[in-house]
């Protein structure tokens, strides 16, 4: 006999079965992304994952205003 799950979807509580539902324990596609939005918002990070994008940006900038000062001394 196969195992089947059934629960309420986390987002709207419909309700949603395994293997049926592929976005399980999500009623559709469309909760799980929600849900995942939601999560992602909320500042949540996966631990030692490293963002650099922003760490370069920030120190592109730095760099940038360090030469336009020395620009300005120079005259
Ligand atoms: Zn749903």
């Amino acid at each position: 006999m196969p195992r089947t799950y059934d629960r309420q979807c986390p987002h709207c509580s419909r309700r949603a079965t395994w293997p049926d539902t592929p976005t399980y324990p999500f009623c559709s596609e469309r909760c799980r992304l929600i849900d995942l939005g939601a999560w992602a918002s909320e500042g949540y990070r996966i631990p030692g994952e490293p963002v650099p994008e922003e760490v370069e940006g920030f120190g592109y900038l730095d760099s940038e205003a360090d030469v336009e000062a020395d620009w300005d001394e120079r005259g």
